[in-house]
């Protein structure tokens, strides 16, 4: 069973949902920081034209696939396939699961006002004993980073939700990881902290579990269809690149 699997440049790793969880858990046990990422299609065709995401992306401590779209393409592909989807909004619940005997503590970045802190008094509710050690909006001027730097290794957290959107959240963590005293694991979480918050909501398990979680945000927002208009452009490059193979 292949580690990794590249999915046009991107090398996603092969894991599944318990496996991607006992990889967190190490590394917030290690010396180092770590960077988890969980691109969909989408993310993917942005790699394709960004270098830098791309990069990013190759350096990351654990790449989960996020859509189903990227468990189908490996399918697609010759080789081997991906166990399964590991969807970011759900490795995080899981982790949140565990965070008390783990002693995880939580630093929520992103979102718009008040969302963050709706998402940290909801976890909190959902998980008796939560550590959510500090909470801060993404909409920050540039000369507010270092203040907020500061601020997360005043906290204390080990673990940094980073909920800026694709490819900002990326590009975010890879500048200021460095900077970071505590923090152990640095995920990118898209737009988790707003269903955390219930402002935006999952599509219901009949959706996700028959790999349409797309299709269900499409009709709840069809302003997303420009956005979604790359899944087709995804699919063609994966048959595309199987038939240059
Ligand atoms: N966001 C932010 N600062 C910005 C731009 C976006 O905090 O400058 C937040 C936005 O409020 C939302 C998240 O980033 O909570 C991105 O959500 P989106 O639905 O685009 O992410 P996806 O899960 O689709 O990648």
């Amino acid at each position: 069973m292949q580690d990794k699997i590249n999915i046009l440049g991107v090398p996603i790793d092969n894991v599944t949902m318990d496996e991607a969880i006992m990889r967190i858990s190490q590394f917030v046990a290690s010396a180092q920081t770590h960077t988890v990422f969980t691109p969909n299609p989408e993310i993917i065709m942005l790699a394709k034209e960004n270098e830098r995401l791309m990069g990013i992306l190759k350096n990351a401590s654990l790449v989960v696939p996020d859509g189903i779209g990227v468990v189908i393409a490996s399918k697609i592909q010759k080789g081997s396939t991906l166990k399964e989807r590991v969807a970011g909004y759900d490795l995080v619940q899981n982790t949140m699961k565990q965070a008390v005997g783990k002693g995880y503590k939580y630093y929520f970045l992103g979102s718009k006002p008040e969302v963050a802190k709706e998402a940290a008094k909801q976890m909190t509710a959902t998980y008796p004993g939560l550590q959510v050690v500090g909470v801060r909006d993404g909409y920050f001027k540039p000369e507010e980073t270092l203040e907020i730097i500061e601020e997360i290794n005043k906290s204390k957290a080990n673990i940094l939700l980073v909920a800026l959107g694709a490819p900002k959240q990326e590009v975010w963590i890879d500048e200021h990881k460095h900077l970071l005293k505590h923090v152990k694991v640095l995920i990118g979480v898209g737009g988790s902290l707003d269903v955390m918050a219930g402002v935006a909501k999952r599509a219901p398990l009949i959706f996700q579990k028959a790999g349409l979680e797309w299709f269900y945000r499409l009709i709840m927002q069809p302003t997303r269809i420009t956005r979604m208009m790359v899944l087709p452009r995804f699919m063609r490059h994966i048959i595309f690149c199987k038939k240059q193979t």
